[in-house]
């Protein structure tokens, strides 16, 4: 049968072949999957089927999800549009309206931005307590308690937390442990395997680690990643499969990255110790055996020029974001950590003399000569 242009236009002869197998897999680029016939159809919510519409699931970003939560030993994983709507998606699929959680306060900004600003609309309170007193966390703690949140290494200070602390607080408590691993990245620390429920990661960082992407997983225990799939997809907040796809090739080549990434990061904090204009270098002292993480922040002095370091940095480039192949630095109090308050920031010791840096794969000597030359012209 003959049909006519604009109906042949539409449903042009698609010519694929059965046999023909790609050593990468495709990027299934569509919004729905096409069924044989109603038996077909039916036989998807029978669990029979995988793929309806790709808000719901689809390939690409099933893998993604899949394979963070291999790498952190999780029995399952989603990915989501984002980092910050992965840790929506595990916040709700634990707490609802009056509950309460009980998060560490020097988080990441977009993350206090999300639980000071947008939770307590929704009738969810949030405490920011100094996670690194035991006694803080417990004394938080109220009956309508229901999650414990914070980040496995801490943004800009890089303080390494307490997993397994955490994790036995939440099993005395009978409480939801939830921990942001985007720092260290599965590469270097598995808080799944150590106890905690839930692991959010930010993959627009280490995962994707090109900077061309923004995406997020999270990974867990089964009963709470059901939940957690069904507020991405009833939320809408699922991942494109183009981004997914590039996610999934970013996680290939993670662990030769953070090999470099960290090994730098190691390099330029120990070179940049005792440089004269710099009073504090901040870097992770035992992270895992894989090493300690590729941020490295600094304190210049109070006598340094803030303006003049960021200008005369030379080809380091000024980004508010981390974790790409080049070097990059941020000024926390200028963008990430803009909206904690000032008492927080303070008492943190989030100064404005404090600099951000994300270590790149570049040749490390090259690295530290353009921080080292930098800080000279500050003095
Ligand atoms: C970037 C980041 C996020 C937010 O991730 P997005 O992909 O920007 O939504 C959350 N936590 C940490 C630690 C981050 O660095």
């Amino acid at each position: 049968m003959d049909f006519h242009f604009d109906t042949k236009a539409v449903n042009f002869p698609r010519k694929t072949k059965g046999d023909t197998v790609s050593k990468v897999k495709p990027i299934y680029q569509t919004s729905a999957f096409v069924f044989e016939d109603l038996d077909d159809l039916e036989s998807f919510y029978e669990g029979k089927k995988d793929y309806l519409y790709t808000r719901v699931s689809n390939p690409n970003t099933d893998d993604l999800g899949m394979g963070v939560a291999d790498l952190e030993g999780a029995p399952k994983g989603v990915a989501t549009s984002s980092g910050l709507s992965a840790i929506l998606a595990g916040v709700l699929s634990v707490v609802k309206a009056g509950d309460h959680i009980v998060a560490c306060e020097d988080l990441y900004g977009g993350t206090y931005s999300l639980f000071a600003g947008e939770l307590p609309d929704f009738g969810i309170e949030v405490s920011f307590v100094d996670f690194t007193k035991k006694d803080e966390v417990e004394n938080a703690i109220r009956p309508n308690t229901k999650l414990l949140y914070t980040e496995s290494v801490t943004n800009p200070l890089l303080r390494v937390e307490d997993l397994q602390m955490l994790s036995e607080i939440g099993e005395k408590h009978n409480l939801v442990t939830m921990v942001d691993n985007t720092f260290a990245t599965p590469y270097l620390l598995q808080p799944y395997r150590i106890g905690i429920d839930l692991v959010v990661h930010s993959a627009t960082k280490y995962i994707g680690g090109h900077s061309d992407v923004t995406a997020g997983v999270i990974v867990g225990r089964e009963d709470l990643l059901a939940k957690a799939k069904a507020k991405v997809i009833n939320l809408g907040a699922n991942l494109s499969p183009f981004e997914a796809w590039l996610g999934c090739r970013g996680l290939k080549t993670m662990s030769v990255r953070m090999e470099r990434h960290v090994r730098n990061a190691a390099f330029l904090a120990s070179e940049l110790k005792g440089v004269e204009g710099i009073k504090n270098v901040y870097y992770p002292e035992y992270v895992s055996e894989r090493g300690n993480g590729a941020m490295v922040s600094i304190e210049l002095d109070e006598g340094t020029d803030v303006k003049t370091f960021f200008k005369s940095l030379d080809w380091v480039k000024i980004i508010p974001t981390l974790a790409g192949l080049d070097t990059t630095v941020s000024y926390p109090i200028g963008t990430s950590h803009r909206t904690i308050p000032e008492s927080t920031r303070q008492k943190l010791g989030i100064t404005k003399q404090l600099v951000r840096i994300s270590v790149g794969i570049e040749n490390e000597n090259d690295i530290v000569a353009a921080f080292k030359q930098a800080v000279e012209k500050s003095l």
